[in-house]
């Protein structure tokens, strides 16, 4: 069977959604093809879904404020009604706290300046009045159980945070997902699951459909590739990783999920929070409980994965690692005999900064290497695909002449060239699930 589209697009996750919502909206005829039974089940499923707005670089801090403003008007930037089909977002600020491993936020809050973003300092009473459970002990930097030195002080207590109202989370990304795909519809756009792409295929030169495990082809002049995890495999379909000197490659991550401090009302009062000291960050979760994961602390071993179809799924010493460090910062967590939590795969560039490209095979498109954070930032990731897609496709030469993107809410221009599979490593970047 063949069938005809304007844009093929792999994956059906929050990144693939939104880029076949704005390119529908365009008046492009989409359609997303997933393995999966449904939007959004893929390691979108198990994200932590924290919308927080501080990177380490300009650009990132400016994409996710940007995207920021479409979470806290969900049914408008859907286009839906605003009722309870939508996910909910929790827009509770965010905790940043200060410590040796981040120079007290100095950059971090250079760049919130810059962008004009509100936030307050906070000292320990402060913290201590929303947040009694918190013990401020210095312990960097992080370390394992295992280590002896593990839980050893240090001389000087953190010295406080910054909060910021703007941010938050969402409790149920698959869904948030899902609205996007609703709201795609809507507007034309087509999905098909259950269906494996397995060749990309080219003629005249340029990407021109894609064959699935069935056999079944589809044809159109555009390809997409959002396959998450999956993205080097799918580079590798098009043959165009070659010709890209930043790529991506799968690394599994733990997620515990762990009972709040007794009589601490957590599910209500709780933010998600950053702390470099412990090396995880954690947010409320239902059930009166606090998720927290690692922000790849260099003692946390690196879990490369050859085959995304196939790693460990069940929490290991990792979780336990995790679970400690966090019962350092607060102290009254529970720790179970049997820890529950959620392991999935991180799509990681080379400096963990996202490629949103073009490449070498004329037609085919990239959105990958979210690198554990970029579920806040789809709705700008598909507006800025969908404009990069334009003009290339009108013949703009991006590698020559990196487009520009105007971020609209927050009235700024970003150059579209800090997302190329050409760039040199950037410094810049925190080279961890920060950003
Ligand atoms: C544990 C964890 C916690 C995270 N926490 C946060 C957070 O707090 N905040 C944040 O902003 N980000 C976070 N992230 C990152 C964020 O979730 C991801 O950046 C984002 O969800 C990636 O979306 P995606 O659409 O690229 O990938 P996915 O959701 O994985 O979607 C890719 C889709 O492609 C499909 N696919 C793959 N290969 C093929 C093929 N051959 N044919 C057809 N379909 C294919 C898959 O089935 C999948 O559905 C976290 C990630 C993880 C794993």
């Amino acid at each position: 069977m063949k069938t005809s589209r304007d844009a093929l697009i792999i994956g059906s996750g929050i990144i693939g959604c939104a880029i076949a919502y704005e390119l529908s909206r365009a008046g492009w005829r989409t359609l997303n093809l997933d393995t999966l039974p449904a939007a959004g089940y893929g390691s979108t499923s198990n994200s932590c879904a924290v919308v927080r707005v501080h990177y380490s670089t300009l650009e990132g801090t400016a994409v996710a404020y940007e995207s920021y403003k479409y979470w806290d008007d969900w049914s408008g930037y859907l286009g839906l009604p605003d009722d309870d089909r939508l996910s909910k977002f929790y827009k509770t600020g965010i905790l940043v706290f200060k410590s040796r491993a981040n120079d007290n936020l100095e950059k971090v809050r250079a760049m919130l300046d810059e962008l004009g973003l509100g936030y307050e300092d906070w000292d320990r009473e402060r913290i201590a009045e929303r947040f009694p459970i918190i013990d401020y002990t210095s312990y960097h930097p992080p370390r394992r159980p295992e280590d002896p030195r593990f839980g050893e002080k240090n001389e000087n207590p953190l010295p406080g945070a910054i909060f910021y109202p703007e941010g938050g989370y969402v409790s149920d990304p698959q869904l948030s997902t899902a609205n996007i795909q609703a709201a795609a519809e809507a507007h034309g756009a087509e999905f098909r699951y259950n269906s494996k792409a397995v060749e990309i295929l080219k003629s005249d030169g340029r990407a021109g459909g894609v064959v699935l495990e069935d056999g079944t082809r589809f044809e159109a002049p555009v390809v997409v590739n959002a396959a998450g995890p999956h993205s080097f495999i799918i580079n590798r379909l098009a043959g165009v990783e070659k010709g890209m000197k930043i790529k991506t490659k799968a690394l599994r991550h733990e997620v515990v999920h762990l009972p709040a401090p007794e009589g601490f009302d957590f599910e209500s009062l709780g933010c998600p929070s950053s702390d470099s000291d412990i090396g995880g960050y954690w947010r409320p979760e239902v059930g009166n409980h606090i998720l927290s994961g690692s922000e790849d602390p260099d003692c946390d071993p690196q879990e490369w994965i050859e085959n995304p179809d196939e790693f460990n799924r069940n929490l290991t010493d990792q979780a336990k690692a995790q679970a400690y460090r966090l019962a350092l910062r607060i102290p009254g967590v529970g720790i179970p005999n049997r820890i529950k939590g959620v392991v999935d795969l991180y799509d990681v560039a080379d400096d963990w900064i996202p490629i949103y490209d073009k490449s070498d095979l004329p037609g085919f498109y990239m959105a990958v290497g979210t690198s554990g954070n970029q579920y806040k930032n789809a709705p700008v990731v598909g507006k800025m695909m969908a404009y990069l897609i334009g003009r290339c496709e009108q013949g703009h030469d991006h590698d020559a002449a990196p487009l520009s993107f105007h971020l609209e809410h927050i009235n700024r221009d970003i150059g579209l060239g800090f997302y190329s599979r050409l760039r040199e490593i950037n410094r810049e970047s925190s080279f961890s699930v920060l950003g």
